[in-house]
């Protein structure tokens, strides 16, 4: 189904499990959004400190500082600078899970912006992602929003399912509705606003052959003029 920018309500909750997936997943919800003067806070989860595991120069505390000006200026190119921004800074690929206190103290922290922001709209990572922290981030937001009882309307968006996903990691037949918003007014600014993180794009860290780069191919695969996610069906089969 098409749904109108104009049909998507704010507030908006923006869960990014890593600086960068905030452009490449709904950055012209957070775009159009912010133009209309709506909140759209954007919740970084994990602090990116991953992604050149590798490197002597940049080690972890420096290279998640980087990425969380990167956070920052990307959001600006976005129109969303004055909007709120939480980091979490939950290790990368390291995301606690259930049952230790690390994660119900993440999902203490998500709940209690969820009771702030009360938004009627929240744009998580695909529930079934391969990378492992979109999961994770997905799972802590669906556990906060059960303690709050709220219930706006979360809509999914997938990063690396098309690339890298298995048969069974894909929406299942009438699991999910694709939603797909016009975000063609939005795509240049969605393009600068990635050109931000740099050191996703191998133009910072250059001593790590085996750390993170963000493709053309995958960045065209996702700032394209159409955003995409996916809905709970109303109706199971
Ligand atoms: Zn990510």
């Amino acid at each position: 189904m098409t749904v109108e920018m104009s049909d998507v309500q704010g507030p908006v909750l923006v869960i990014a499990p890593h600086p960068d997936d905030e452009t490449l997943g709904c950055g012209g919800i957070i775009a159009a959004l912010s133009d209309r003067g709506e909140t759209v806070h954007t919740v970084f989860v994990t602090d990116g400190g991953a992604s050149h595991r590798s490197s002597k120069t940049w080690d972890r505390s420096r290279l998640s500082a980087v990425r969380e000006d990167e956070a920052r200026e990307a959001l600006r190119h976005l129109g969303a600078e004055m909007q709120p921004r939480t980091h979490l800074r939950l290790p990368d690929a390291a995301i606690p899970h259930s049952g230790c206190a690390a994660y119900e103290a993440s999902v203490a922290q998500l709940e209690s912006i969820l009771i702030a922001l009360r938004p009627r709209t929240v744009l998580v990572p695909w529930r079934r992602d391969p990378h492992c922290d979109h999961r994770d981030a997905w799972e802590l937001t669906m556990a906060a929003l059960e303690q709050t009882g709220q219930q706006p309307l979360v809509l999914e968006y997938a990063i690396w399912l098309d690339e890298l996903g298995a048969p069974e990691d894909h929406p299942r037949a009438g699991e999910m509705d694709r939603v797909a918003i016009d975000a063609q007014p939005y795509m240049e600014r969605k393009r600068t606003a990635i050109r931000a993180h740099r050191s996703q794009l191998g133009l910072l860290v250059h001593d790590d052959p085996d750390g993170f780069v963000l493709t053309e191919n995958t960045i065209a695969r996702l700032i394209g003029p159409e955003e995409v996610y996916w809905r709970d069906c109303p109706v199971k089969p």
